[in-house]
């Protein structure tokens, strides 16, 4: 069995040293850290850091496999499931519109978050774009207008359940889910037993996450070895005020906001709100994906921040998928960093422009390590802003997404609280 969230101290149990698993976590990021930047110390031609490096590829990558093998089953039984519950309980409605206003409101706050930090600080004015000649220069960005990219968005929604559950397609599973589950009650008992195999083949798969998670401690410090050990220090320092200010805004979003929201609707404190979604939180900002993350996420909302499953198993999923607050933060706060390098002033009507294609680019992008980069390039050329600048970003890209995939992570649990109280305060007598 799990130790409990709450068991944060080294314990005896019959004379062995039991460590809880948050700890374990914690401690994989320490020395992830550590054993990265000795790594980075002893250059890439070291032979002990080209065997770490190896080993460490190993370990990570077969913890985000594990996690993206039970990633569609859990997906697809959850969203059915939880649909199913709700539409028995008459609750669909208030669901859909307090998971959505709640997903709108969090994104607007971050991106005005964002759009505001860069008025302010300005990072990138006084540089100039030719000094990334050689990076722009060698980049070739795809073409993709607004208009196509919402054309394209569309149209993977509904496509062949299996193809999507073969591919890994989570929006598209989560589409057919939605549909499986409203079937499945519309049926009333005629399905019962359909229904019941699902909801067995959803608590049977948490059960198996429950087994990679005994994974994650060393899975979360190969992924950070890696990433520290060959991270380009240089270019990070060239570029440090934009790194600082689009940390320190995710930071605020993530530490300020979400819990002032949270607090606000719910009164549940953010440290308590912390110490049960942590183990998301550090494997989000590991592994840099949303989706791979999604196991975990589900874990927490349902069995350390006590969110009903029917509520978790709806809003986590779709959240992961359409709700990215660091993404769209990020993808402002860019737009606005290479405005500055080229030497251009975005009025206020092309910030606003900036504003709803970073939302509309959020939603689109995937759960998966920097796809907030592809779909920059539609925020960029929404206001003339040369795509080729995101070749400028791509080397920093790997470390700001381990921020902003763990408050887009965050987003998710902070709505599934958010929702459930919601509904509960609008349930009929
Ligand atoms: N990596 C992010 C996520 O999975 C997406 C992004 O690149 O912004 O949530």
């Amino acid at each position: 069995m799990q130790p409990s969230a709450k068991t944060f101290a080294i314990k005896r149990k019959r004379g062995v040293m039991r460590v809880s698993l948050n700890t374990q976590m914690l401690l994989g990021v320490s020395a992830g850290i550590l054993v990265g930047l000795l790594f980075s110390r002893l250059g890439p031609d070291a032979a002990l850091a080209q065997s770490g490096l190896y080993v460490s590829g190993l370990i990570g990558n077969l913890f985000i496999d594990l996690l993206k093998m039970v990633l569609v089953p859990l997906v697809f039984t959850s969203i059915a499931v939880g649909i199913a519950n709700l539409r028995l309980h008459q609750q669909m409605h208030q669901v859909w519109i307090s998971t959505l206003g709640f997903f709108g409101l969090s994104t607007t706050a971050a991106i005005i978050l964002g759009l505001t930090a860069c008025n302010l600080f300005a990072p990138g004015r006084g540089l100039s774009l030719d000094v990334f000649h050689s990076a722009l220069h060698n980049f070739d960005a795809k073409q993709m207008t607004l208009a196509d990219f919402i054309a394209k968005f569309f149209h993977g929604l509904f496509v062949n359940p299996f193809a999507a559950l073969a591919d890994g397609n989570v929006l598209a599973i989560v589409v057919f889910a939605l549909f499986l589950g409203i079937a499945l009650v519309k049926g009333g008992g005629r399905y019962r037993n359909i229904l019941v195999l699902l909801q067995e083949g959803l608590e049977i798969t948490l059960r198996m996450v429950g087994w990679i998670m005994h994974l994650a401690p060393f899975g979360i410090m190969a992924l950070l070895t890696r990433l520290v050990a060959t991270q380009d220090m240089g270019l990070l320092t060239g570029l440090a005020k934009f790194v600082a200010v689009v940390i320190g805004t995710t930071l605020v979003h993530s530490l300020v906001v979400l819990p002032l929201m949270l607090y606000a609707v719910t009164r549940i404190k953010p440290m308590a709100f912390f110490r049960g979604a942590r183990e998301a939180l550090v494997t989000a900002f590991a592994t840099s994906s949303s989706s791979a993350t999604l196991p975990v996420t589900l874990r927490c909302a349902e069995q350390h921040l006590h969110v009903k499953p029917e509520i978790a198993g709806f809003v986590v999923p779709l959240g992961a998928t359409v709700n990215m607050d660091g993404t769209a933060l990020y993808e402002a706060a860019a737009a606005l960093f290479v405005a500055n390098l080229a030497g251009v002033e975005l009025n206020f009507v092309q910030q606003l422009i900036v504003f709803f294609t970073a939302m509309i680019a959020a939603i689109g992008a995937p759960g998966i390590p920097s796809a907030g980069m592809v779909t920059m390039v539609m925020v960029l050329q929404s206001v003339g802003l040369p795509a080729e600048a995101i070749a400028i970003l791509l080397p920093i890209d790997r470390l700001l997404d381990t921020f902003r995939t763990m408050v887009n992570v965050q987003g998710d649990m902070v709505g599934s609280l958010i929702v459930q109280r919601l509904v509960r305060a609008k349930a009929p007598a």
